[in-house]
């Protein structure tokens, strides 16, 4: 945190300015807000999109090859071919496809600054053993200034959505960090708390904190940000060797049973991944599936576990674009198989410490692995792969009644994806332009809640180059710390 700075009422106002909820926020926040100077974020106003190609996601909207989208305070009015606003801003949708954000349902915000440091390509310097090192010297502003890049990256890529995976909670304090840099990039989100990197596999997760942290900033069960945990895993850790398995924890049934029974008496979801031998069936035996779970990895599940995920309403997120990494003997991506199996999926990142936070690269990729294994048992359209990165994450975190679809009454939260750049143009069939040709530069808009955060490519409040320059100052400064 920042120190040593006298907070005038004035500063403290400010910052209650750019939080835009100052009654919701206890003191002590708004004073580390202020005390960071943290630009405020746009206001949310009354705004007309006008003349683009919708893709809506909502199968009782219809999709227009030209056609407005009307929002007034944070809210979708209207999509129709011709709507009347006099009183709005216009931002010109010619030349672009108008889709729902896209939500990203399983990102490790924490570690995005240590890209600086990775090599795919050699073994000491990969995601795990870098992570493993660097993790367990983080202080609180190292994760905050972790979590503003990867969040910057994120609304960049269209994303307005993100399941921050944040397992590497060291203390309530780094949990308060995560979520000021959630919140003062204006980005949607749930936080999913998990336990420091390191963690004894017999420590019980910090439960008061979590209940702490539930009453402090999730006030308004409607707001911007939400809570889960995030699990230690079930079983022997297969990828990463054992650097991995120590850092991450291996824990048996019972321990992750205490956890989980801890998340759920204060009402969190809970999400967990199952990188190795597939935990389903010993989950299921306990008794712990149901509906507030999220998988992450689907890669090893016999067709007898499949049954068991769509029996208890169990939701899996796949990064496809890490996942397509592994070795082999590690599973492959069973798309095809949750699909046909009525599981709930969803998209999702992983991290940006070794790849970058590309949506449409990860719809890509799913689609071109889909094709090579199954594709012509299981078809799979480029609608579905859409819908997979919106509304389904939506799903996932069981806020589709708010977001992930362009549908009046929800909020809104959308980006604008140009189809006049070199890579785009000229336009076709808007599905194909969104998932075969688009990239994150081409991504002009992107608003959350109402609130535009991106125009022209450009972000509207934030200041890019300083949230680069502390991430790295941060990232190297732990690299000496650990010399
Ligand atoms: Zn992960």
């Amino acid at each position: 945190m920042t120190h040593g700075k006298r907070l005038t009422r004035r500063a403290l106002m400010r910052g209650a300015a750019a939080l835009g909820t100052a009654a919701l926020v206890p003191q002590r926040l708004l004073a580390q807000q202020a005390a960071r100077n943290a630009p405020a974020l746009p206001a949310r106003g009354e705004l007309l999109i006008r003349g683009a190609t919708v893709l809506t996601m909502d199968p009782a909207v219809p999709d227009l090859a030209a056609g407005d989208v009307h929002v007034r305070d944070g809210t979708i009015v209207a999509v129709a071919p011709r709507i009347e606003a006099p009183a709005a801003q216009v931002i010109d949708g010619a030349g672009m496809i108008a889709i729902p954000g896209f939500i990203d349902t399983h990102f490790h915000l924490w570690n995005a600054l240590f890209r600086i440091f990775i090599r795919a390509d050699v073994p000491a310097l990969g995601y795990f053993p870098v992570t493993a090192r660097l993790g367990p010297l983080m202080a609180p502003e190292d994760s905050y200034r972790s979590v503003r890049l990867g969040a910057a990256e994120a609304l960049a890529a269209g994303v307005t959505t993100v399941h921050n995976w944040a397992h590497n909670t060291r203390s309530p304090e780094h949990a308060d960090a995560e979520l000021s840099g959630m919140r003062e990039m204006g980005i949607r989100g749930r936080f999913a708390y998990g336990t420091p990197v390191g963690m004894a596999d017999d420590a019980p997760m910090d439960l008061a904190g979590l209940a702490r942290v539930k009453k402090d900033w999730m006030p308004d069960p409607e707001g911007l940000l939400t809570l889960g945990i995030c699990s230690r895993n079930l079983g022997a850790l297969t990828i990463g060797g054992s650097a991995a398995a120590a850092s991450r924890g291996v824990l048996t049934v019972e321990q992750i049973k205490r956890d989980w029974d801890g998340a759920r008496a204060l009402g969190l979801p809970i999400t967990m991944h199952t990188s190795g031998a597939s935990p389903v069936t010993e989950l299921e035996r306990a008794g712990l599936l149901g509906p507030d779970v999220q998988l992450v990895h689907p890669l090893l599940n016999t067709p007898e576990e499949v049954l068991i995920l769509k029996a208890r309403g169990v939701s899996y997120s796949t990064s496809p674009q890490l996942e397509a990494r592994r070795a082999a003997a590690l599973g492959e991506i069973q798309l095809g198989e949750l699909l046909a199996g009525g599981v709930k999926v969803s998209l999702s990142t992983d991290h940006m410490a070794s790849i970058s936070c590309d949506p449409f690269a990860s719809m890509r990729i799913l689609f071109a692995l889909h094709a090579h294994r199954i594709g012509t048992k299981v078809p799979l359209t480029l609608k579905r792969l859409l819908q997979l990165a919106t509304i389904d994450g939506a799903v996932d975190l069981g806020i589709a009644e708010r977001t992930g679809s362009l549908t009046p009454g929800k909020r809104a939260d959308l980006a604008l994806v140009r189809t006049t750049d070199v890579n785009t143009a000229p336009a076709g069939d808007p599905y194909e332009a969104i998932v075969s040709f688009a990239m994150p530069p081409n991504v002009d808009t992107v608003i959350v809640d109402g609130r535009v955060l991106r125009r022209g490519g450009k972000f509207t409040a934030c200041d890019h180059g300083r949230i680069v320059a502390e991430a790295r100052d941060a990232a190297l400064a732990l690299r000496d710390k650990a010399k």
